[in-house]
């Protein structure tokens, strides 16, 4: 395969600008590779970066959900990696050592230091840091996984969504048979939530919205939500304790974002001695109402996630092959790769009558 001599990017050259570059493609050694970009899935953290909010470096190339076939590999990366030319693969988005305390103690995620895709600088060479490109440097130190090249790029991508919703409502939680999960949040998170907690065999999965949010609140029953609250029009904390007999759930997991209210308010739907997962960013303000007192005399445990790791991945490639949910269901819109800022502005409703719960970035083969 002959591979052209650039590649298209769309850089962040400040808040709220992305402009189309061509950057070189660089010389891969014996232990990286370039990953030719098939779908860029598209999330609450890409409208972050955009807007500044995120302080991250600029110029770089965004896109931190890369889904792609491997254009070229060092032989030594292949062997380590067990993936070839040719080869579909999920790139993850943490870049760790592999060899510091929380590296070795089993939580890359947590390296020392950690770099993550999307936020290193163009000037980092060879600056194809991010899937708003055609091509993007596979790190010596990444970790990639491969996926079944005949599904169609815009669910493959979902393994993203698909993998936070195993880490954040089963993983982490320790999501059981039998379990009653309240899922705070009706986006691609959150539904992708309600497929991992099925998966686990929880017996009772509730999911809460806002009164836009029927369309996805629909979809979240056609997933398998047992019930669904819009909280603006129902009594949520009534609903949930007629739907769990008085005891509340089990899980509560908080993947909305912006609004400091579920935080609060998880405390109290959660049942004595359950757990609560924070995985939803509200932009670093504080959560008024917070009585801490309830998670003494309930003896809640509070658990924080940031990010992905393999297995939730694995587990979220194996349910998109197994074919077994009408994941894409969940899919909205496919972008060219130079409307990165029209599906962002899509994506925060900024755009009116376009609803957006999962979308992508294709890139021009
Ligand atoms: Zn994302
Ligand atoms: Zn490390």
């Amino acid at each position: 395969m002959t591979l052209p001599k650039t590649s298209l990017a769309m850089v962040q050259t400040a808040a709220r600008t992305l402009e189309p570059m061509d950057i070189p493609l660089p010389e891969i050694d014996d232990d990286s590779g370039l990953v030719r970009i098939e779908a860029c899935g598209i999330c609450g953290s890409d409208y972050e970066q955009f807007e500044g909010v995120l302080r991250t470096p600029m110029p770089a190339v965004p896109g931190h959900e890369p889904l792609g076939v491997v254009a070229k590999i060092g032989d030594r990366a292949a062997q380590r990696w067990g993936v070839d030319v040719g080869d579909r693969v999920a790139v993850e988005t943490m870049l760790s050592c592999h060899h510091c305390g929380p590296c070795l103690g089993g939580s890359y995620h947590l390296c020392n230091s950690r770099r993550i895709y999307s936020y290193i600088p163009l000037s980092d060479a060879p600056g194809l840091w991010g899937s708003y490109a055609q091509y993007m440097y596979l790190d010596p130190n990444c970790v990639v996984h491969k996926v079944d090249s005949s599904l169609d790029a815009s669910t493959a991508v979902m393994f993203n969504p698909l993998g936070a919703g195993f880490r954040w409502a089963v993983e982490i939680p320790g999501t059981g048979p039998g379990d009653t999960v309240l899922i705070q949040g009706p986006g691609q998170r959150g539904l992708a939530s309600v497929l991992a907690c099925r998966e686990a065999g929880a017996a009772k999965i509730i999911v809460t919205g806002l009164e836009a949010d029927a369309q996805k609140l629909a979809l979240a029953r056609e997933f398998g939500a047992h019930a669904t609250i819009d909280v603006q029009n129902e009594n949520v904390r009534t609903r949930v304790k007629e739907l769990t007999d008085g005891r509340g759930a089990d899980v509560v997991v908080d993947v909305s974002s912006y609004a400091t209210e579920p935080v609060a308010q998880s405390l109290d739907y959660v049942r004595m001695g359950g757990t609560v997962v924070l995985a939803g960013v509200k932009g670093f303000k504080e959560v008024p109402g917070f009585v801490s007192d309830k998670v003494v005399m309930k003896e809640i445990t509070i658990k924080g996630a940031i990010g992905v790791t393999s297995t939730g991945y694995a587990n979220a490639i194996r349910l998109l092959e197994s074919r077994k949910y009408p994941v894409e269901r969940m899919h909205t819109h496919d972008f060219d790769l130079r409307e990165a800022e029209l599906a962002i502005r899509t994506l925060a409703r900024e755009i009116p009558g376009e609803e957006s719960i999962h979308s992508c970035l294709i890139p021009e083969a």
